[in-house]
């Protein structure tokens, strides 16, 4: 068995104290800190050659670090072992008595396997093995310059899971934040990236659900406080990219401008109308020119498996038409409404069009569940809907939401074979070393197979 140190885990009961240490005595560079809330500790990494040191505190009395602490004082806490392996490894280990905590490797964080070893077979330290990931996702996709916590921090020691869980993150969702507030999400953590564009609207929910490791974000921020012109669409779909996802799900509460399409309905529109003014919609610019194909703005086979698991929990499905994407954050005039309906436009929203757009650049897979949640101002029952009717709308859609999202990623399997996973092939016109290094560094997770 082949191991390389990737870091040491140290407690201390005072970040800010041991921060100083490492680098006004010692001169080590700091990375910026991650708080992960279902371990209730706060981490920086403190990068030493090739491995690092996780200072790590705990941020609640109740913390498994906190008793950590308590019981043996600050100090080391475990060591962590890259291994090709993780499977093998734990064979041979089994093998030779070694007691294990995880007999299976486990997903842990930025879904990498890991497993650890009992400190009674480790000589009083607790050993985590992590199998080496192809793409240690932004640590690796992004220049060390661009602040990115997104270390790993899978130090709970509990029974390993019997389903088999796949590795990496390819599956996103963007929506409300009561989206991943499911009992089925499990394994969770909350990871905060920093782009090159800005935050997103908050950190990145990564858990497992039905065996998938998915990423949720909430798209107008945690208690929702971004309107929809204040949302960084590229930071939030940068994220995604460096977390790994292809498939992004969509969910949003749209106005309907059809009889047909009731409060309660989902639609999944295969076309968008754009009525924003000035939105920031493309990774491109500052010196690399980039025009990607756009006339079907969403990816037809993500949006078959979302309407097809919506139509499986219940749902009223229609498949195709058009979103009018509107600036807001008012809504639509009486005559705006019915001008839009004279032109045969199905729902009206104000996020998804940025998205669907960014999405395509980072050929990433997009799709859309608008639910309906009420009319829009054009129908005469408009005026006579209650506040009442519209809250109780939005959380059923929310529920509703939340099953067909569930569904749906059962339902991603397979290699993609969309156009999406190649939008930028023929898409690039500058040539790679006409493109200003800068640009070329901060779009490496998008571009960088193509600036080769
Ligand atoms: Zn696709």
């Amino acid at each position: 068995m082949k191991a390389t140190l990737d870091h040491v885990g140290i407690a201390v009961t005072d970040l800010q104290a041991a921060l100083a240490f490492y680098h006004d005595a010692l001169g080590l560079d700091i990375e910026p800190g991650e708080e992960v809330a279902t371990q209730r500790v706060r981490a920086h990494f403190v990068p030493v050659g090739a491995a690092s040191l996780e200072l790590l505190e705990a941020t609640a009395p109740d913390s498994p670090l906190a008793k950590f602490v308590d019981k043996r004082g600050p100090g080391l806490h475990h060591i962590t072992l890259l291994v090709d392996d993780l499977a093998a490894a734990l064979g041979q280990l089994q093998a030779r008595g070694v007691r294990l905590v995880d007999e299976q490797p486990r997903p842990g964080a930025e879904g990498a396997l890991v497993a650890f070893i009992h400190p009674s077979s480790a000589h009083g330290v607790l050993v985590e093995l992590k199998e080496a990931v192809a793409t240690r996702t932004a640590r690796v996709a992004s220049p060390s310059s661009l602040p990115v916590a997104n270390r790993s921090l899978s130090h709970d020691t509990k029974d390993a899971k019997e389903q088999v869980v796949e590795k990496g993150v390819r599956i996103g969702i963007i929506g409300g934040s009561g989206l991943y507030e499911m009992a089925e999400l499990t394994d969770r953590e909350e990871k905060a990236i920093a782009t090159p564009f800005g935050e997103p609207s908050g950190p990145y929910v990564i858990g497992t659900l039905r065996g998938r490791r998915v990423a949720f974000l909430a798209r107008h921020g945690v208690g929702h406080k971004l309107l929809p012109s204040e949302i960084n669409f590229r930071a939030n779909i940068y994220g995604f990219k460096v977390l790994g996802v292809e498939h992004l799900f969509s969910a949003s509460a749209v106005g309907s401008l059809k009889e047909q399409y009731k409060p309660l309905d989902i639609v999944v529109p295969d076309q968008f109308y754009d009525r924003t003014k000035g939105r920031i919609s493309t990774f491109f610019g500052r010196g690399l020119v980039a025009h990607v194909a756009f006339a079907h703005p969403v990816c037809a086979t993500l949006s078959r498996i979302a309407a097809g698991a919506a139509k499986a929990v219940g749902a009223t499905v229609h498949q195709g038409g058009t979103y009018v994407n509107m600036e807001g954050p008012q809504f639509s005039t009486l005559a705006e409404s019915k001008l839009y309906r004279s032109w045969g436009f199905d729902v009206i929203g104000m996020t998804n069009l940025q998205e669907a757009k960014l999405a395509r650049e980072a050929e990433i897979c997009y799709a859309t569940l608008a639910l309906v949640t009420d009319y829009d101002c054009w129908h005469p029952d408009h005026d006579s809907v209650t506040v009442e009717i519209i809250i109780g709308n939005l959380l059923h859609n929310a529920t509703t939401a939340r099953q067909a999202i569930a569904e749906a990623i059962v339902r991603v399997n397979g290699e993609r074979t969309c156009a999406c996973k190649d939008a930028l092939a023929t898409a690039i016109i500058t040539r790679p070393e006409d493109v200003p290094a800068q640009v070329k560094m901060e779009l490496d997770p998008i571009v960088g197979k193509y600036m080769k």
